[in-house]
């Protein structure tokens, strides 16, 4: 049986713009459309920044 592959997304940081976390998406949130946005520690801005969802 040839497993599924699971929806991951990108977290890409919305002040300098890179890309910092990878996170498996669930099925209902991608049923709903929903994006992902979430307060994260970017390395680059050296402090917690909104980090948005990205392909
Ligand atoms: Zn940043």
């Amino acid at each position: 049986m040839a497993k599924k592959k699971k929806p991951n997304v990108k977290l890409k940081c919305s002040e300098c713009g890179s890309i910092n976390y990878y996170v498996t998406k669930s099925q209902n949130a991608r049923a709903l459309g929903v994006k992902l946005a979430l307060k994260k520690f970017c390395k680059n801005c050296k402090r917690h920044t909104l980090h948005k969802e990205t392909k």
